[in-house]
């Protein structure tokens, strides 16, 4: 594991001293989360789920899943992933003892999991028993002209509250088991995609039931929030309602930026570099935060946000958390933590003391 040494340390510690805003990680993997820790992330900031639901095993429980037609069916499909998720968040937990781990519930648009391939249709047929046309008719059924603006993120577990349920279960035990153990685990379960307060409290209710219901199981309790992306433009414009409820804002500055602009950002390489000869755009604003429009929403989400809860953490889990031109906005917007990758945390260390030092003067 690489570690900071000699004078880069120093310049490191220099930093800390000056710098208010923290430095999160975006780690998915146990060995992420050390490797950003010893170039000293204050945290994961972002915890995405989906790859671990795409080894062969998982996804085909999810395809299950899908498949089943009552609400026991579908628990019966996901009750094996529930050791493995409460084996993955145990392992993140543990490298990042003590420090807060913001575990974002699963985002995928839900056509990664529908099985499109006629081999895989017969083969869940023949185990789940059932006819291959229904296999059939549910994938149809299924089936999206845009699945990136579809059913993906929240929406997700507002179809399937059992996957929530599941997350939320594995997400809670794992912090209880491990402080059997003496080892502190500081969950903030983060909820994608959101557009709406009513979105929020409908999948708000099954984390804190199902935690609740977890605490009662094992006689014992942890501290966890409940906390929000901020990543569609109608959360932004919404915070102030949002807020009644989420315990923290973390701006998905890439979601941002792709609605804002209109932009597709899986194909954005393709046409941007015509706006940006024409001089409309300096920048790629996918990798330097759009200050003048995207950075006004999450001015404005901030403000919003506070203007309804006056201490709510906010922090920014887009990739431009650890770019420093961007991180400095994020320090003047008032955020708490910025949060990048593993490798870009040293950047945005130094980043964040500039910005503070700046201030000053
Ligand atoms: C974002 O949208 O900025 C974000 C952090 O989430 P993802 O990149 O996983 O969509
Ligand atoms: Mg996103």
């Amino acid at each position: 594991e690489p570690e900071l040494s000699g004078e880069f340390a120093e310049i490191m510690n220099l930093s800390d001293k000056y710098a208010t805003m923290q430095v999160r990680t975006n780690a998915d993997t146990p060995k992420d989360a050390k490797v950003a820790r010893n170039f000293g992330a204050q945290g994961i900031g972002l915890t995405r789920t989906e790859h671990m639901f795409f080894e062969v095993d998982r996804i085909k429980a999810m395809r299950e899943m899908i498949l089943a037609d009552t609400v026991k069916g579908r628990k019966e499909a996901l009750k094996e992933l529930l050791p493995m998720q409460r084996e993955d968040f145990e392992g993140i937990f543990e490298a990042m003892e003590g420090l807060p781990v913001t575990v974002r519930l699963l985002d995928p648009p839900l056509h990664e999991f529908v099985p499109h391939q006629l081999a895989t249709q017969k083969d869940l047929a023949d185990e789940m028993h059932i006819s291959l046309e229904a296999v059939k008719n549910k994938v149809s059924e299924l089936e999206e002209f845009n699945p990136m603006l579809g059913h993906r993120g929240c929406r997700l577990g507002i179809t399937y509250p059992e996957i929530t349920e599941m997350q939320a279960r594995a997400i809670i035990e794992a912090a209880l088991n491990l402080k059997a153990k003496g080892i502190v685990a500081k969950p903030e379960i983060m909820i994608p995609l959101i557009g709406t307060l009513a979105e929020f409290e409908s999948q708000e209710k099954i984390i804190r039931g199902t935690a609740n219901t977890v605490f009662e199981e094992y006689n014992d309790t942890i501290e966890y929030l409940v906390g929000t992306m901020i990543e569609i433009p109608r959360a932004a414009l919404t915070a102030d309602l949002i807020a009644q409820k989420a315990e923290f804002f973390s701006f998905g500055t890439n979601d941002l930026t792709q609605m804002a602009f209109g932009y597709s950002r899986d194909d954005a390489g393709k046409f941007l570099p015509i706006y940006i000869e024409k001089g409309i755009l300096k920048v790629d604003p996918f990798e330097v935060l759009d200050q003048e429009g995207v950075g006004q929403l999450v001015k404005m989400g901030t403000e919003k946000g506070r203007s309804t809860k006056k201490e709510l953490k906010v922090g920014i889990c887009g990739e431009h958390g650890g770019e420093p031109s961007s991180v400095e906005f994020c320090y003047k917007t008032g955020m708490n933590y910025v949060s990048c990758s593993p490798f870009r945390v040293p950047i945005a260390r130094i980043a964040s003391a500039q910005a503070a030092i700046k201030s000053e003067k």
